[in-house]
């Protein structure tokens, strides 16, 4: 941080304030995780410097030479993990990917089918702020009232009744494993386009603790910060009758020049991917989303349908009388970083929820196991039974300091 620290201090303190909340917060964001040192370097490296406008190969920049390597490497790491035909690497985020996706074989009204934002989905998938909101048909499907899980039969009549052009399969606060091959069927049976969003679980995908949908799905998106723990963007994958179709949107039809330096970061966290301690760390994350649950569970908490498969949970708080929006600030006095969500019976807004969302894996790439996930769940306990009490929760955050502090990010 020397240069910063000499140059611009100002940013030099802030990136300093960001890693001591880092270290001694517990983070328990569902979509969050931490990056290696390696993912890092690359990411902060030179090349930043470089435009590479176009496709490894053919380029509309000279001096694209070795920028190519970085983009071929993450290319070919991402088929290998996915068993992808087509990758494109591109993507500056989500929901780019997912842009490009509907942009690629939607016209300007089509009908599409995916989550409500409500009930698990991302803005990308319809949600009326989001462009897809504005650009397109949606049609929305949940989850049922009493298992709060996906019904493959209903969402099969939905589709039926509605014929879209595109289904949307994946979420960003469902607990469940999702069955792709049945997605397919549904949109085999009415001629649909099936995106598969694994944004959320691609880490676990690549893992092989979760189904694989790049057999079944036409095109298959993610971002690669989540659970996959690598740098900031995005991903497309697709067999090869799409691949000149996806090519093109990205570049030129969404974006210009690529970030290589975050294409580059790509490459090394797919190499990590690849390792058997990430398969180690992906089950682990899996294992200690299970235990929390049933350590929720055993303290009174209720969790959306019951348990969880996957790296996360939902926690619906009407129990304990708090709205999502106010526990967030209040696991947030006691050092605990999460983030309030909409519950499938919800009956507040957005902004205000029923609910929290909570996940394993920045916890679990810190080393944490099973038993760690009792201390988490006490530490929630006792936030949430001492809401009104500013001195209890500030008492509670030196012990969540302590506790985190001793499972360094970075060794
Ligand atoms: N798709 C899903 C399912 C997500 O959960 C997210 C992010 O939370 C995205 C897409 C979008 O990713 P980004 O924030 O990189 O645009």
């Amino acid at each position: 941080m020397s240069y910063i620290s000499e140059i611009d201090p100002e940013i030099a303190e802030a990136m300093e304030l960001e890693a001591k909340r880092q270290d001694y917060k517990l983070n328990l964001i569902a979509s969050e995780n931490y990056t290696s040192r390696a993912v890092m370097e690359a990411q902060g490296s030179i090349m930043t410097n470089k435009y590479a406008e176009g496709y490894s190969g053919k380029r509309y920049y000279g001096g694209c030479e070795y920028v190519d390597i970085a983009e071929n490497l993450a290319i070919d790491r991402a088929k290998q993990i996915f068993g992808a035909e087509h990758v494109n690497v591109q993507p500056h985020s989500g929901s780019n990917a997912n842009m490009a996706v509907y942009f690629s074989v939607l016209e300007y009204g089509d009908t599409i089918m995916a989550m409500d934002l409500s009930q698990g989905g991302h803005l990308s998938h319809g949600s009326p702020v989001n462009f897809t909101g504005k650009f397109y048909n949606v049609v929305p499907y949940g989850v049922n009232k009493e298992t709060e899980t996906i019904d493959y039969d209903e969402l099969m009549d939905i589709a039926k009744e509605n014929k879209p052009k595109m289904i949307v399969a994946g979420a960003s606060a469902y607990s469940r494993e999702i069955d792709f091959k049945r997605f397919r069927e549904i949109a085999d049976e009415v001629g649909a386009y099936l995106l598969a969003d694994i944004a959320h679980i691609a880490g676990l995908v690549a893992a092989g603790v979760h189904q694989n949908p790049v057999p079944y799905a036409d095109f298959v998106t993610t971002t690669t910060h989540k659970t996959l723990r690598g740098p900031r963007g995005g991903m497309i994958m697709c067999s090869e009758d799409y691949a000149k179709a996806i090519d093109k949107t990205v570049f030129p039809g969404i974006q210009g020049g690529p970030l290589m330096h975050v294409i580059a970061g790509k490459a090394v966290a797919f190499k990590e991917a690849q390792t058997p301690q990430f398969k180690k760390d992906l089950e682990q994350t899996v294992k200690n989303a299970k235990a929390l649950c049933k350590n929720l569970e055993d303290r009174g908490f209720t969790i959306v349908s019951g348990d969880t498969d996957n790296h996360m949970m939902l926690v619906n708080l009407n129990d304990f009388d708090i709205t999502g929006k106010d526990a967030e600030t209040v696991f947030s006095k006691a050092g605990i970083v999460l983030n309030k969500n909409t519950i499938p019976s919800e009956t507040r807004g957005p902004f205000i929820t029923s609910g929290v969302r909570v996940g394993t894996p920045p916890i679990t790439t810190r080393g944490m196991k099973e038993s760690e996930m009792e201390d988490v769940a006490d530490f929630l306990k006792q936030a949430i039974d001492n809401r009104n009490d500013d001195s209890e929760l500030e008492k509670i955050s030196a012990d969540v300091q302590q506790f985190a502090s001793s499972y360094p990010i970075y060794k």
